[in-house]
């Protein structure tokens, strides 16, 4: 006897879940793709460049509407991985859908992302 255990994850099912990836954004300064998040969320965003060494704080802007059914990526996000904080609900839940927008896992409000605080190195 065998159980088909199906995962409704994705796949044909109705449109209730939003796939999402972790937030990513070039360096603002060489565009290198290798960027860091150097401090803690109730601190600063400061992130810093691999590339060329700049730091620069992402900051996200409402665009108005909602996106409803938000999946986490997964896996989730590491603590070195780039984020900011969503400017409607305040969590650092902000990911990236699968056509590169920007939306808040928690409250799903459809964001925009500006990079901010840029110091070349
Ligand atoms: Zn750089
Ligand atoms: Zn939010």
């Amino acid at each position: 006897m065998r159980t088909a255990v199906v995962a409704l994850r994705g796949g044909d099912g109705p449109a209730m879940s939003v796939k999402t990836r972790k937030l990513e954004f070039p360096c603002p300064v060489c565009g290198s793709g290798e960027v860091f998040y150097t401090c803690t969320p109730n601190c600063c965003y400061n992130h810093v460049c691999g590339g060329c060494g700049a730091t620069f704080e992402p900051e996200t802007r409402r665009k108005g509407g909602t996106i409803a059914g938000i999946a986490p990526p997964d896996p989730l996000p590491d603590a070195t991985d780039p984020t900011t904080e969503c400017a409607a609900c305040g969590a650092t839940a902000v990911y990236m859908t699968e056509d590169g927008a920007v939306v808040c896992g928690q409250c799903g409000a459809a964001l925009e992302l500006e990079i901010t605080e840029v110091n070349p190195a």
